[in-house]
C-alpha cells in the first residue's frame, strides 16, 4: 500500500493523514469543506511542531511528512488511484452510506474502504458498496497521533486477507490492533458507554455528586480521568447518540440513555465543546473551571 485517501478533515481525519504521512504514505486529504481542510493542514503542522519540540521528529521528517499530503475537496478525483480509503466524516449514517457508495463507484476494485465510525455498522455500511468483502472498521483514537489502539472490526462479509493486511498496516503505524467483530458499539465503546451512563445514574439518583464519582474511579480504579469529565471531553451528544445504537441494537434496556443525560443533551449542555457539561470549561477549551450545580 502507498497511496491513502482520508474523508473528513475533522478532528479524527486529520489525526489519521498525520500518522499515515509521518509513515511514509501519500495521502490525500478530503473534503467538502475548504476551511475543514485548511484548518486539517494548520493543525498537522502543529501537532509535528510538538514532535519536533519533543525530541521526537526531526525538522526534515516533519517537512517530509507535510509534503506527503495533498488536499482535495472532490472525492471522486481524491479515491481515484488510493490503494486503501479511510472515511472518517461527521458520524451520520445516511451521509455514510451515500459516501462509500461512491467511494465504491471511483476507488480503484482492488482498494480496501475503511471507516473510523465509532458507532455504525460496518456490515451496513459494506451493504452500500459491490465489494463487502473490502470493507472493514479502522477505529482511531483520540487523538490519533498519541493513542497506541487501532479496534479493526470485521463486517459480516471482510475477510480474513482483508483482515490481516488492515492489521499488519495498523503495526506499521506503531499502533496496536485488536481485531473485534461487528456488534453494536464493538468492543470500546460497548464498555465504555455503559460505564459513562451508570455513573451519570449515580449523580441522577443522588448518590454523590460529580467530584465524589470522578474522585472514586481516578483514585479507587486508577483511570486517568474519571467517567463524567471524560463524557465532558467525548461529548454528551456523541455519549447520548452511542448508547442509543446499543440500546437499539441489542434491544436490552441495560443500555437505556439515563435521563439527566438527555436532558442535558436537549439543553444543549454538550460538555467541553459547549462550555459546560458535568463541569464548566473556559470557552473554547477543554480547561476545567468548576463543576456547576451537581457538585455535593
Ligand atoms: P468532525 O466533525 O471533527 O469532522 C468531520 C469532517 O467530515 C468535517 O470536517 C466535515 O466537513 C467532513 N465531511 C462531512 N461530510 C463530508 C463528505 N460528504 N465528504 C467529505 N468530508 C465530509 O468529526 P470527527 O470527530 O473527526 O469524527 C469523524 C469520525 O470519526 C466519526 O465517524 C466519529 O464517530 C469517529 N470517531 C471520532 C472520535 C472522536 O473522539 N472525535 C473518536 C473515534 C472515532
Amino acid at each position: 500500500m502507498k497511496n491513502i485517501a482520508v474523508i473528513g478533515g475533522g478532528t479524527m481525519g486529520n489525526g489519521i493523514a498525520h500518522v499515515f504521512a509521518q509513515h511514509g504514505f501519500d495521502v490525500t486529504l478530503i473534503d467538502v469543506a475548504p476551511a475543514a481542510l485548511e484548518k486539517a493542514l494548520a493543525t498537522i503542522g502543529k501537532n509535528l511542531d510538538r514532535q519536533v519540540a519533543k525530541g521526537s521528529l526531526s525538522e526534515e521528517e516533519k517537512s517530509a511528512t507535510l509534503a506527503r499530503i495533498r488536499t482535495q475537496s472532490d472525492l471522486a478525483a481524491g479515491v481515484s488511484n488510493a490503494d486503501l480509503v479511510v472515511e472518517a466524516a461527521t458520524e451520520n449514517t445516511a451521509l455514510k452510506l451515500k459516501i462509500f457508495a461512491e467511494m465504491d463507484q471511483h476507488a480503484p476494485v482492488s482498494a480496501i474502504l475503511a471507516s473510523n465510525t465509532s458507532s455504525i455498522s460496518i456490515t451496513q455500511i459494506a451493504a452500500a458498496t459491490k465489494r463487502p468483502a473490502q470493507v472493514i472498521g479502522m477505529h482511531f483514537m483520540n487523538p490519533v497521533p498519541v493513542m497506541k489502539l487501532v479496534e479493526v472490526i470485521r463486517g459480516y462479509a471482510t475477510t480474513d486477507a482483508v483482515t490481516a493486511q488492515i492489521m499488519q498496516l495498523s503495526k506499521q503505524l506503531g499502533k496496536v490492533p485488536v481485531e473485534v467483530n461487528d456488534y453494536p458499539g464493538f468492543v470500546a465503546n460497548r464498555i465504555l458507554m455503559p460505564m459513562i451512563n451508570e455513573a451519570i445514574y449515580t449523580l441522577y439518583e443522588g448518590v454523590s455528586g460529580v467530584d465524589g464519582i470522578d474522585t472514586v474511579m481516578k483514585l479507587g480504579m486508577a483511570h486517568p480521568m474519571g467517567p463524567l469529565q471524560l463524557a465532558d471531553f467525548i461529548g454528551l451528544d456523541v455519549c447520548l447518540s452511542i448508547l442509543r445504537v446499543l440500546h437499539e441494537g441489542f434491544g436490552n434496556p441495560k443500555y437505556a440513555p439515563c435521563p439527566l443525560l438527555v436532558n442535558m443533551v436537549m439543553a444543549g449542555k454538550l460538555g467541553a465543546k459547549s462550555g459546560e457539561g458535568f463541569y464548566v470549561y473556559t470557552p473554547g477549551s477543554k480547561e476545567l473551571v468548576v463543576s456547576p450545580q451537581f457538585v455535593k
